[in-house]
């Protein structure tokens, strides 16, 4: 990839997509494509094999989904399987026929199996059952990714796919309910500050395990692969390390100086037990992440506070 190629950022006012986009400028890229929801429905088939002829773009990262945390997923199952699938079907197959050189998918480490021996290797997509809370998002992203690798297979379209783990960072969306935990916790433990709350609620026990990679290292990660890997296996991006949901909430506690309690809500889902990638693979081709979770979230807490009125609830 060199600086005066096109390169196609699908998804780029998502939390991935923006900080690829920014990833990409700050590096000296500015052959960037990008569309909006308005300009390019990616649900519309029609919509996108025309822009791709269009546009001809030699790269593309596919970063656009539709996605949210437990509630979101359990309570929007019909969007969230045929949005992801209408989305990945309609970019994979018109990157190929208008000759794009390489396109990267991302997948995520909630489409391993919900008892997946941790930490989890990429050999063990498809190995059991699926957490049944986002089933249907697994579903529509293993799809993604088997379509990545039978383009490749049958045609040698360089289409390859990386399982982000947890991700945060700034340009989330931190609505109360459909947010990811950290992004929830942080709003919910600012509010409780302004209002001087006596304790704020953590949803399940506490106990299960997660990873959390800042968006901006996977950002990193994306544009160090689509430059070096040339395979169609699947790649783990993470951290190497997780802490438990109440270890989290301590820490959010300490980084927005929230001084109340902590109580966890049993009668709310936990989903998974633990989710923790195993990178060595990841290790091997010559990447790492930068950015530590505390420090990770207090960028994260600053961009929150600064961009309350525009940031999505
Ligand atoms: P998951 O990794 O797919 O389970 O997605 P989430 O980020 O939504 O949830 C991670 C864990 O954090 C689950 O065990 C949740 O029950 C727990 N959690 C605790 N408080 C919250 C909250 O306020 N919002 C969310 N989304 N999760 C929470």
């Amino acid at each position: 990839m060199n600086k005066p190629d096109k390169i196609y950022i699908a998804g780029h006012r998502g939390l991935v997509g923006a900080a690829i986009l920014r990833h990409l400028q700050q590096q000296g890229y500015d052959n960037l494509l990008t569309a909006t929801h308005q300009e390019l429905d990616l649900s519309h088939q029609l919509q996108v094999q025309n822009f791709f002829q269009q546009h001809q773009p030699d790269y593309v990262f596919l970063a656009a989904a539709k996605v949210g945390g437990i509630h979101a997923n359990n309570r929007y199952p019909a969007e969230f399987i045929y949005q992801n699938l209408a989305i990945e079907t309609h970019v994979i197959e018109s990157a190929y026929r208008a000759g794009v050189r390489k396109l990267l998918f991302l997948g995520s480490s909630c489409i391993y199996p919900k008892f997946a021996p941790q930490p989890m290797r990429e050999q063990h997509l498809l190995t059991g059952e699926l957490e049944p809370t986002n089933q249907w998002y697994a579903v529509a992203k293993i799809a993604g990714i088997k379509m990545c690798q039978a383009y490749y297979q049958q045609y040698g379209f360089k289409a390859i796919s990386l399982m982000p783990t947890n991700l945060y960072g700034i340009g989330d969306n931190f609505h109360l309910e459909n947010a990811h935990v950290i992004p929830a916790l942080l709003r919910k433990f600012h509010q409780a500050k302004m209002t001087n709350a006596k304790h704020v609620e953590v949803w399940g026990t506490g106990q299960p395990r997660r990873e959390f990679l800042y968006v901006d290292d996977l950002a990193d990660a994306c544009v160090f692969l689509m430059q070096s890997y040339q395979q169609a296996e699947i790649v783990n991006i993470g951290v190497g390390n997780d802490i438990s949901i109440a270890e989290l909430a301590q820490l959010v506690k300490k980084v927005v100086d929230y001084q109340g309690d902590i109580i966890f809500d049993p009668s709310k889902p936990d989903g998974t037990p633990r989710k923790l990638l195993d990178i060595s693979l990841l290790s091997k081709l010559g990447w790492s992440a930068k950015t530590d979770l505390e420090q990770g979230l207090t960028h994260t807490y600053h961009w929150f506070l600064a961009n309350q009125d525009k940031c999505r609830h």
